[in-house]
């Protein structure tokens, strides 16, 4: 199995989500069978005792599972279905780590979060990895890089491309580059310290994927290859299309998918993506 983290810059809300399903998608088109899990750094078991005005409606899996939104969207890209535990959470974690701690599995040792939370999350992804026997599972990291909730999880993430090497574990940062209304100007700074905010915790981006409201600009381009450590063709645009559903295009129209394909040194294949 291989793994593709996705990650969040400057700030929520800014199509990390459709990335991730997209990113799904192309893989699934060139014949690869894809899972995708969403991580929610937040302390409540589930969505479902979340405020619907707050959070967006809890989108209920198959067998009953009350989760994040963002399941919906994986579902519908992918023409999957997806479970409950495709949904992990900090809450579901910690209440798993204090009930093997209650019942005395770790063996009187000291349980913190380096390495036993972050253990069982790895465990967590591998066990549903293997289980669903998925070629590639895709999970995309709730919130943005920086925050001290998602810090557990960035961990795990590290410690799993040092465990499995880097054609099997890749990281796909999403981070907004916004317009200044009065000049024009697309300005990269914000995303240059997002990955910087990345790095700083050991994770060195495969590729950044750009939010803006126009297509990346050439300068654009550059100046964040340059900053991020990446060459240009690791950088991508994500602009503002009349539906998600054009995201995926747009992506493969600038070699998102044979990208893919050449990082976890896998076959390269005619995507399939007639019917969509
Ligand atoms: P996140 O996972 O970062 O919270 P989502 O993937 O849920 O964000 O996207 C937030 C909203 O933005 C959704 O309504 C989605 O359809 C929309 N969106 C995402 N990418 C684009 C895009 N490139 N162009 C226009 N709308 C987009």
């Amino acid at each position: 199995e291989k793994y593709i983290f996705v990650t969040g810059g400057v700030m929520s809300g800014i199509g990390k989500g459709i990335v991730s399903a997209s990113t799904g998608l192309l893989l699934k088109s060139r014949g690869y069978n894809v899972g995708i899990i969403k991580i929610d750094p937040y302390l409540n078991v589930d969505a479902g005792t979340m405020n619907p005005y707050a959070h967006g409606e809890v989108y209920v899996t198959e067998d009953g599972g009350e989760t994040d939104l963002d399941l919906g969207h994986y579902e519908r890209f992918l023409g999957i279905n997806l479970s409950k535990k495709h949904n992990i959470t900090t809450g579901q974690i910690y209440f798993n780590v204090i009930t093997k701690e209650r019942k005395g599995e770790y063996l009187g040792k000291t349980v913190q979060i380096i390495p036993h939370v972050t253990d069982e999350i790895k465990n967590r992804i591998i066990t549903l990895a293997k289980e669903t026997g998925v070629d590639v599972m895709i999970i995309e990291i709730g919130g943005t890089v920086g925050d001290i909730e998602g810090l557990p999880f960035l961990e795990a993430a590290r410690q799993m491309w040092i465990d499995l090497g880097s054609d099997n574990v890749l990281f796909m940062h999403v981070a907004m580059s916004p317009i200044l209304s009065a000049t024009g100007e697309q300005k990269t700074k914000p995303v240059q310290h997002s990955v910087q905010e990345l790095r700083r915790i050991g994770i060195q981006p495969t590729a950044v994927i750009v939010r803006s409201s126009r297509p990346l600009e050439d300068e654009s381009r550059y100046k964040i290859a340059l900053f991020s450590n990446l060459p240009r063709e690791a950088v991508f645009s994500d602009h503002d299309t009349i539906t998600p559903y054009e995201v995926p295009l747009i992506l493969e129209n600038q070699g998102y998918g044979k990208f893919l394909t050449k990082k976890l040194n896998i076959n390269d294949r005619e995507p399939d993506l007639a019917s969509w």
